[in-house]
């Protein structure tokens, strides 16, 4: 069994699939792990680091030449992986809706493609959930991102020159990431409030301390769909959202979005006319930037300024974290694999719930229910 760590090939990709941990765990379950030379550098792990946890460190074709598992952070281009094993798995976060072609190339190959973002939100499978893992960073970096945007401070300062005013802030959409904004703008000082379409977050929100932010008037609200995700709302409940949010937002000096849906264009949350209202000097983070945006105006991979406001559209804001973020996608691909190894086979062997979720491509074919629907 040899499992190969391909180094990233997509722009701004700093992060890394496997770390000396993960590659000292997969040699005691048994398998040979090989790393692409520099695969680690952008995440400050040296070839010499995955050589002394016992990996063989070489070029891209001796890396995969005969491996039966490639890792990625990112999906490696198809025509990059000559000479692994027929049928080999390739498990990484393979963005199955934005790179079809590319799935398709891998079923043309052989492969079996694993798209670690359709690992089901179940808690057995919560140690090998990239979306979650990633998220969380994120979370936390866009805050720390809006606060270098942002020219005054976070908290109420009391000095001998006058008093600073704590800055407000409003999270919108309250998943990982957002929860992880909330608690991150709390530590730094802010008066933090936060809002999204699934009622069950309006306690989470308090429980961290920040004031919640909801449609309270439009009948038959649900706004959770399948596997806790929120679901497309009605366009009454758009209407009062966009009502309460324009009401609240001219009032905010940060706003961080991370309102995704699915398989679905990110929802618009924030307009231009609502820019319009805020303070000169006020900064938006919009973590949903490369899903379309929650915001209008924003532009994926710059920092844009509307109405003296800044719009902040970071790509890949994981990366940002590089070190932090290989690490624990690292031990989510590690988790995910050893929890179905076979010690006979001495290889993974899954199971139908987690395979037929995660499994995009097989036997020469696309296979997975949610490219074929
Ligand atoms: P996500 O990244 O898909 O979306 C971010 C947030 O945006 C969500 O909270 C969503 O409800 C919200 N949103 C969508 N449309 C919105 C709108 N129009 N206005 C305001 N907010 C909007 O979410 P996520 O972080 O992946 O979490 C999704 C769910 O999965 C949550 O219920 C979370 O607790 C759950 N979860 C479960 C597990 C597990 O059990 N393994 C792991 C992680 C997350």
């Amino acid at each position: 069994m040899k499992i190969a760590v391909v180094k990233e090939q997509a722009a701004g990709e700093r992060r890394v699939a496997a770390t000396p941990e993960t590659v000292k765990k997969f040699k005691a379950l048994g398998a040979d792990v090989a790393v692409e030379a520099g695969a680690g550098l952008t995440a400050s792990i040296a070839d010499a680091d995955y050589a002394a946890a016992g990996a063989t460190v070489g070029d891209r074709a001796a890396t995969v030449a005969g491996a039966d598992i490639i890792l990625g952070v990112q999906g490696p281009a198809a025509d990059s992986l000559a000479g692994a094993k027929p049928g080999a798995w390739i498990a990484a976060g393979l963005n199955p809706f934005g790179e079809r072609a590319r799935v398709d190339a891998y079923a043309a190959a052989g492969f079996e493609a694993l798209a670690m973002e359709f690992m089901p939100r179940i808690t057995r499978a919560q140690s090998m959930d990239i979306l979650s893992s990633q998220s969380n960073l994120s979370g936390y970096k866009a805050v720390l991102d809006a606060a270098a945007e942002y020219g005054k401070a976070f908290p109420m300062m009391m000095t001998a020159a006058g008093t600073v005013s704590a800055a407000k802030a409003f999270i919108m959409g309250v998943g990982v990431a957002g929860l992880q904004a909330i608690a991150t703008a709390r530590r730094l000082g802010a008066q933090v409030s936060a809002t999204d379409v699934r009622a069950a977050t309006k306690e989470q929100i308090e429980s961290l301390g920040a004031k919640a932010i909801f449609v309270e008037k439009v009948a038959g609200i649900e706004g959770e769909g399948t596997g806790g995700y929120a679901t497309e709302m009605s366009d009454e409940y758009k209407a009062a959202q966009a009502e309460l949010v324009s009401a609240h937002i001219a009032k905010q000096d940060i706003v961080i979005t991370t309102a995704l849906i699915p398989g679905r264009p990110a929802p618009r949350l924030i307009t231009d006319a609502q820019i319009a209202t805020m303070k000169p000097g006020s900064v938006i983070v919009d973590l949903a930037v490369e899903q379309g945006g929650n915001v209008e105006g924003a532009v994926a991979g710059e920092v844009v300024e509307r109405h003296g406001v800044k719009i902040v559209g970071h790509r890949n804001v994981p990366s940002r974290l590089a070190t932090d973020a290989s690490a624990l996608f690292s031990r989510n691909l590690y988790n995910f694999l050893s929890a179905f190894w076979d010690k006979d086979k001495n290889a993974p062997v899954l199971d139908e719930e987690i395979g037929n979720a995660i499994r995009l491509t097989q036997g020469g074919k696309v296979v997975n229910e949610r490219l074929l629907a």
